[in-house]
């Protein structure tokens, strides 16, 4: 080491509790020796990590958000941000699976169940069991989530005849319960199109008419299940409605709001685990007689990236704690995610730069990074409607 670099460091770790101290250093240790050997390989392979998942799930990871009395380890939203960006930062494809089963599936049917509904599903959720999908998406309708086509007809006895498909469904084809959005009625005049729309919550093992369409061959997270999903006639009974009848996308708006905060995470854990390879590679890698670290170009934009990711880390923080104290953190969220993914991916691809032909090279886990984190920035709502989210906010601010 040279006497540039002979300086006290100050390690960037983020303020946390004795219990998130406890949690993230034995979650650290379970990704050290039991997913990061293989993460590379099930990459290449897309085999889906089931037995990694139900470890997970004994854990408590797999219901990290889920109160204790239906079985989860009823954390806090900061901890659970903490959980995701450490998968993150070692499988992309196996946070996925743990934010969207936590924040989507089971986040729905907290927000939206009735205490039957939640002794009935989030138990085995919790435990990974099961593992749960949420169907919001379709071919025709995505930002535009209120277009959907899928219905769900009330019939005389009450239950529910539903049909349609899903698109791009995380834990499709894996899934053992399902939280899916349908029409159920026309729009009330004046409400807008978002009207009319009711949730269902069901095991997958107690439906007919359910088959699984189009698994998705990805750029990245290749060992996320994502999957298309086709109702052909379903019958659910009445008590597989989630919340109230017709008025689910409110609903679907506060689950979105809690997922963002995963994404986010997920973006930041992704972008850091390419900032830490580049910064360890450069200060190995020689030209010109030296470390490419100590070129200074590589050095400040090390700092640019270091900046952000701790600028990110702290939107997350902000927006969590609002979703914890109760307060609206629909703002929050949105400027958390649009940050934490932009500077996110900026940082994978920044490591590809700095590794130069060996980012390029699947040898090395820069480009994985890469690819694996460019869903953040379009999954749970794109950077787009997170600037329609912001801009509306900020509009509505100064109009008045
Ligand atoms: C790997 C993966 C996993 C997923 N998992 C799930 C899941 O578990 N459940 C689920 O329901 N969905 C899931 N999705 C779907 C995801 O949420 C959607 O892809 C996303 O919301 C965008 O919808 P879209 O793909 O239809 O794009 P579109 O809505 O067609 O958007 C295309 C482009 O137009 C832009 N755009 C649209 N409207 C506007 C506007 N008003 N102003 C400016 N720009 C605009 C968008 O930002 C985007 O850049 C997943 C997708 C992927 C790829």
């Amino acid at each position: 080491m040279t006497s540039t670099l002979d300086i006290p460091v100050s390690p960037n770790v983020q303020p946390m509790n004795d219990d998130q101290r406890t949690i993230v250093s034995a979650l650290k240790s379970f990704l050290k020796n039991r997913v990061e050997p293989g993460a590379a390989e099930r990459d290449q392979t897309g085999e889906f990590p089931f037995d990694i998942v139900k470890e997970l799930g004994d854990m408590g990871i797999m219901g990290a958000q889920t109160p204790e009395e239906y079985g989860g380890a009823g954390l806090d939203t900061a901890t659970f941000a903490m959980i995701i960006e450490e998968i993150a930062a070692v499988d992309g494809s196996l946070c996925l699976t743990v934010a969207s089963h936590n924040s989507l599936c089971q986040g729905h049917i907290l927000i939206g169940g009735t205490e039957e509904q939640k002794r009935k599903f989030l138990p085995d959720l919790a435990a990974a069991r099961k593992l749960g999908a949420w169907g919001l998406t379709e071919p025709g309708s995505g930002s535009d989530s209120g277009g959907m086509q899928s219905r769900a007809a009330e019939q005389p006895d009450g239950s529910w005849l539903l049909n349609g498909s899903k698109n791009f469904i995380t834990q499709g084809s894996v899934g053992g319960t399902y939280v899916v959005l349908a029409r159920t009625d026309a729009a009330r005049p004046g409400k807008g199109k978002n009207d009319g729309i009711s949730a269902f919550v069901f095991n997958r093992d107690e439906v007919q008419g359910f088959s699984i369409g189009r698994k998705e061959d990805k750029l990245g997270l290749r060992s996320s299940d994502t999957a298309q999903l086709i109702f052909e006639d379903i019958r659910l009974p009445a008590d597989a409605l989630l919340g109230e009848r017709g008025n689910a996308f409110k609903d679907v708006m506060r689950v979105l709001d809690g997922g963002r905060v995963g994404i986010g995470a997920m973006g930041l854990g992704l972008g850091r685990a390419a900032f830490e390879y580049a910064a360890k590679y450069t200060l190995e890698r020689q030209q010109f007689g030296k470390p490419i670290a100590l070129n200074q170009d590589i050095a400040f934009r090390l700092a640019d990236m270091d900046t952000r990711l701790e600028a990110a880390r702290l939107l997350i923080r902000k927006a969590a704690d609002l979703k914890d104290a109760g307060q609206n953190f629909t703002v929050a969220v949105a400027r958390a995610k649009l940050f934490a993914t932009t500077v996110g991916v900026e940082a994978c691809d920044e490591a590809i730069q700095m590794l130069g032909g060996y980012g390029y090279i699947k040898e090395y886990p820069v480009e994985r990074y890469w690819r694996d984190n460019r869903l953040t920035r379009i999954g749970e709502g794109t950077d787009e409607v997170q600037r329609l989210v912001i801009s509306r906010d900020v509009l509505k601010r100064f109009a008045d």
